[in-house]
């Protein structure tokens, strides 16, 4: 038992220590509160829990700034607290396992704004691909790799008004990441222990084809219509939806709502 006590007051040394040296600064904060609608919503504990969290990503994470992009402790808080709100309730109450979410990367890189990427295009034989057929420039607003960054631009991603049309890269981005921590990118993060796989399945599902049946009938999409793309983009489409329009999405696809606000454990909708 003294052991347990020891390990833990190590490792709540070592913690102190590193926030210490990373603790977001308070006019930054102040600055955060006054700027983020996202994060306007949370109350005085909620806010002061979200700042000690946002610490812990900046101590752990490296945020890059390419073509010019200069990561000021301004832009680096905003980012370390987007990220902090997106995982926030993913906290065990009992343990602080919030930081375990985000295991499977290490790097933000930010571009000052959308960057153009270069696809090729395979020629396919009996489903494999056998040369590369065409090369083609897509502007991207951002992109995530399995074994690799994040990446985003600070044009779409800096502190906005939000919208009924939800556009928040670095929850997008982090939402594939979170999708992929059971392995594959299908949509399906791993789901806690009180959730109900099939209820998911159902309602992901559901709303899937419907935005395809719209989509392909030429109609309004009710959300996003990038999100019919395939299952990983609409989960990280919704996932934008979720935090910065949560009744359009509560309207739209109601039991994907209720099943992301079990997965994220928030609920912005009566805000
Ligand atoms: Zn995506």
């Amino acid at each position: 038992m003294e052991k347990i006590n020891r390990v833990g007051r190590l490792k709540r040394c070592l913690l102190q220590r590193s926030l210490r040296k990373r603790k977001i600064a308070a006019h930054i904060w102040l600055r955060l509160e006054k700027q983020m609608p996202l994060l306007s919503r949370y109350n005085k504990h909620g806010k002061q829990q979200l700042r000690i969290l946002a610490s812990r990503i900046l101590a752990k994470k490296y945020f890059t700034g390419v073509q010019g992009m200069q990561i000021t402790p301004l832009v680096e808080a905003t980012l370390a607290t987007q990220i902090a709100i997106t995982v926030f309730g993913l906290q065990d109450p009992l343990q602080d396992r919030a930081l375990s979410w985000l295991d499977n990367w290490h790097e933000v890189v930010v571009y000052p704004t959308p960057f153009i990427r270069s696809h090729c295009s395979s020629i396919q034989m009996g489903g494999s691909p056998v040369g590369i057929d065409s090369m083609h420039d897509l502007i991207e607003e951002g992109e995530t790799f399995y074994q690799g960054p994040l990446v985003i631009n600070w044009q779409a991603d800096e502190p906005h008004e939000l919208t009924k049309q939800a556009n928040q890269v670095l929850i997008h981005e982090l939402a594939h990441k979170l999708d992929m921590l059971d392995g594959s990118s299908n949509g399906h993060p791993p789901l806690h222990a009180e959730m109900n796989e099939e209820k998911w399945f159902k309602a992901f599902k559901d709303a899937f084809e419907h935005i395809n049946r719209q989509v392909n009938k030429g109609c309004k999409a009710p959300v996003n219509a990038y999100a019919a793309t395939n299952p990983a983009e609409f989960f990280a489409v919704v996932s934008e939806y979720f935090f910065e329009s949560p009744n359009v999405l509560r309207h739209a696809y109601p039991d994907v709502f209720e099943q992301l606000c079990l997965f994220y454990r928030q609920d912005f909708s009566h805000g």
